[in-house]
């Protein structure tokens, strides 16, 4: 059994995706081919944002939006603690200082009032807050509708990292339509993923998206060799773009089976676990389906007996990143992040993906019940 099974996937698009890139290596043109802009043009109305910019990676994503909006020392970004290292990583890199959030303990994603008290916190110690950068953890939207409100109060730029999220709802709208600007990854595992690494931006600013058109081709103006500003190399290679503009094709459909897969666990394992809270009006593209456990011991020993019945399991995240080494010396909320911390002790995902089929997952939910028993001593 895999935890993310990318072969039964491409089973399904192999002789379309052969025939995808036969048509790249006929063309030649692997740098900004014209897959690429078919396919920009396809995820900006997939989720309705105006405008969409690829680029090579999720982390260049967010990189491009802080450059373009010209983030410099002295400015603070307000980023959750319990996500993946790139939403914080890109903030030192620009010179600005990533302030951390926690989150609410029901759905892990960035708590609003704790986003408060960090603001009041970084004014306090001198610094300027420039913008936060909420994540679709696992696959659920963030919570933008407040998160927007506090953003607007504050004068904040809201960039959302939608890296997991990229087809999440809140009542009908998408993500990648929240915000400046919307950011996601198309690495192989996550829920859109392509054959190695690729991004994108959405914006339904017309001039932030020409900005950041400019800064992924090393801030190129209109002629060749007059570069106008500085940029990076951060382009989507056309080969990546011909394979997800299969994969594109099948994603509702993907989305509606993970949700099925979703409510299957749901439904088997609530009465025995903390399964995850899904807040009214939104839907989740359950990038991971999480689990939290009463404790780490407890965690380890479910965690141990799915290992023996050759079921798979990972943590995300297994330490928040304030208390990572490169991390640890940045301004937090001045209460603390408890909800990080109990979060990083407790939780673990299972198996999740759109072909995960009924029998492999009742294999799954009986593991869980077998493990509960041994644990509590039946
Ligand atoms: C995967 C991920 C990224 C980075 O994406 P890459 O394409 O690997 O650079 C950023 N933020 C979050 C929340 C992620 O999960």
């Amino acid at each position: 059994m895999e935890f993310i099974d990318l072969g039964a996937q491409q089973a399904r698009l192999r002789a379309r995706i052969d025939a995808r890139i036969a048509a790249v290596l006929d063309h030649g043109a692997y740098i900004m081919g014209p897959e690429v802009r078919e396919l920009e043009t396809q995820l900006a109305a997939f989720c309705g944002a105006r405008h969409c910019v690829s680029c090579a990676n999720g982390t260049d994503a967010l990189q491009l939006v802080l450059m373009a909006l010209g983030l410099r020392t002295g400015d603070a970004v307000f980023v959750p603690s319990f996500t993946f290292a790139a939403t914080a990583e890109v903030v030192p890199c620009m010179g600005a200082t990533p302030v951390f959030v926690d989150i609410d303990p029901a759905t892990y994603n960035m708590d609003p009032e704790s986003l408060r008290r960090a603001i009041a916190h970084a004014r306090e110690i001198g610094l300027r807050p420039a913008a936060v950068i909420p994540v679709d953890l696992f696959g659920l939207p963030a919570d933008y509708p407040a998160i927007e409100a506090i953003a607007q109060a504050e004068g904040l730029v809201l960039i959302g990292d939608s890296a997991q999220g990229f087809g999440g709802q809140i009542n009908g709208r998408m993500t990648g339509t929240f915000g400046r600007a919307t950011t996601t990854s198309f690495f192989p595992a996550k829920p859109l993923g392509c054959y190695g690494d690729g991004g994108a931006i959405f914006t339904d600013d017309k001039d932030l998206a020409a900005l950041l058109d400019s800064l992924r081709v090393h801030g190129k103006g209109t002629e060749k060799y007059d570069n106008v500003r500085i940029g990076m190399n951060s382009r989507l290679d056309t080969l990546q773009a011909a394979i997800l503009l299969e994969k594109l094709s099948v994603y509702a459909d993907e989305i509606d089976a993970r949700q099925a897969v979703a409510q299957r666990y749901s439904r088997a394992l609530h009465n025995r676990f903390a399964t995850p809270a899904i807040p009214d009006g939104m839907s989740s593209v359950w990038a991971q389906y999480t689990l939290r456990a009463a404790d780490s011991t407890e965690r380890d020993r479910i965690m141990a007996v799915l290992k023996a019945q050759g079921i798979p399991t990972a943590i995300y995240y297994p330490r928040p990143l304030h208390t990572q080494t490169g991390y640890a010396s940045y301004p937090t909320d001045p209460r603390g992040l408890p909800a990080s911390e109990a979060a990083a002790a407790c939780v673990f995902s299972l198996p999740m993906h759109p072909y995960l089929d009924a029998s492999d997952q009742q294999r799954i939910i009986d593991a869980l019940d077998a493990a509960v028993a041994e644990i509590s001593g039946a």
